[in-house]
């Protein structure tokens, strides 16, 4: 099993900094072309080297301004990055043949034809992909990908690792001052972001120290909760704590806060009646910042490693984790503002995105991304809105009160390889699909002496 790893530069020069975003801004501009000319049914039975060679013939790499490896690899990332959307597509068109015949011969040959990259000459399959097939643009402007034989690792006098890359001229490598004392192997994608670079490559988890918990099995979805920080879809609750870390703060802080202002009050008519040394008395030992920052601290890391333990406790038994995108920032909703609660709540959902990515990738499960839409307002058996009442939520259909943050955590575990709702499905159009979905079901409700309409109801 493979685990990815990541390297950070530290104190970067700005100049390098920018020799390498330039290199990899012009490799974006090899993805736009590989993806405009490759990104749809003309590219799908082409490997990467047949397009290297029509671009050698042609002439094509002339035009980028980079290093031959550079274009290369970069087309060989964007070519695999095509057949994972083109996979993606793959999964619905799958389903489809399963509602398009019962002969499972012809399945089977479908199937194949799909697998074989073989679906053009087949018009059912080239229909369907065509339908379940959004072409896709490229959006990466910020990578350079580098090849195990282009890049070394040497320590200077100090112990600090240097990594050497390829930049955008013959033997003129760019040197990377490194974080770590681990030198990075094999293929390297180097991300770059905010003065930053990131380098991701993957080892072989079998040479990870023993200490390393492997993840689980299973695949689980994931409900971002306040009292905990996670809830997952078999119903288990991870980092119970957070509710009364957060409370306890939001507390003292309202309260500090509320003595300061008194202070700066006192502290201001003294100034104003003449009173200089008074004032500057306040200012300094009651009104410091270096205890209050210590004190922010300290919270930050306790509620830090709350999150991460919960995190840790999914992935001990996952080793697919489905959840919100909680990176995303909600426009259109009212700035959080001054009020306490909701600031931290926000908080800590990025420490949760970060901890999910992190510890996913550490461990070597699987993060999806999936469009959490009212996942927390739908009952998961039938589809139809409940009715919120605190931690529950009573569906009116099935006539059942569910565990509002289980059942959100096994919708978000559903919405995973949902055909109609993407990642980027808007808010509204998943209201009519849950609606008409809900319906459907509804209509389907079984008669008291229909087995079969209930089964047709279950598998719903
Ligand atoms: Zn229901």
């Amino acid at each position: 099993m493979k685990v990815t790893r990541i390297a950070y530069s530290y104190r970067l020069n700005p100049g390098k900094y920018a020799r390498l975003e330039e290199q990899a801004r012009r490799l974006g501009r090899v993805r736009c072309g590989v993806w405009q000319r490759y990104g749809s049914v003309a590219g799908a039975a082409l490997s990467d080297r047949q397009v290297r060679d029509r671009w050698l013939a042609e002439g094509t790499h002339h035009t980028f301004g980079v290093l031959a490896n550079a274009w290369k690899e970069t087309v060989r990332d964007a070519m695999a990055d095509i057949a994972a959307n083109r996979a993606a597509a793959k999964v619905r068109v799958r389903r489809a043949i399963g509602r398009h015949t019962s002969d499972p011969a012809e399945q089977k040959r479908l199937f194949t034809e799909l697998r074989a990259e073989r679906w053009t000459a087949d018009p059912y399959l080239a229909r369907q992909m065509r339908r379940h097939w959004r072409r896709g643009r490229n959006r990466i402007r910020n990578q350079i990908v580098v090849r195990a034989d282009q890049h070394n690792t040497r320590a200077d006098a100090r112990g600090r690792l240097w990594l050497a890359v390829p930049g955008l001229q013959q033997r003129a490598m760019v040197r990377i001052p490194l974080n770590t004392t681990v030198a990075p192997s094999g293929t390297l994608r180097l991300i770059l972001r905010g003065g930053r670079v990131e380098i991701h490559y993957q080892i072989d988890a079998a040479a990870m120290p023993t200490s390393q918990r492997p993840c689980g099995a299973g695949a689980v979805g994931v409900d971002k909760g306040y009292t905990e920080a996670l809830t997952d879809s078999d119903g288990g609750r991870h980092g119970t704590g957070l509710g009364a870390l957060l409370t306890a703060e939001s507390d003292r802080l309202k309260e500090r806060n509320r003595r300061r202002a008194r202070l700066r009050s006192i502290a201001n008519s003294a100034a104003q009646r003449g009173d200089r040394a008074k004032a500057d008395r306040i200012g300094r030992n009651n009104l410091g910042t270096v205890k209050r920052d210590r004190q922010a601290a300290r919270h930050r890391a306790r509620v830090r490693t709350e999150i991460f333990t919960a995190v840790h406790a999914v992935v001990d038994k996952a080793s697919k984790v489905i959840a919100e995108d909680l990176t995303k920032t909600f426009t259109g909703r009212k700035p959080l503002g001054r009020n306490l609660n909701r600031r931290l709540a926000g908080w800590t959902k990025g420490v949760t995105a970060e901890a999910l990515k992190n510890v996913s990738e550490r461990r070597g499960s699987a993060l999806v991304h999936v469009n959490a839409a009212y996942t927390s307002q739908v009952c998961h058996r039938c589809g139809s809105l409940g009715r919120r009442s605190g931690d529950r939520l009573h569906c009116t259909v099935c006539g059942v009160v569910w565990q509002a943050d289980v059942n959100a955590a096994i919708n978000v575990l559903q919405r995973q390889g949902d055909p109609d709702i993407t990642l980027h499905t808007p808010h509204r159009v998943v209201k009519q699909i849950m609606q008409t979905r809900a319906d459907r079901h509804r209509s389907r409700l079984p008669l008291p002496d229909s087995s079969l309409s209930i089964q047709q109801a279950e598998s719903e």
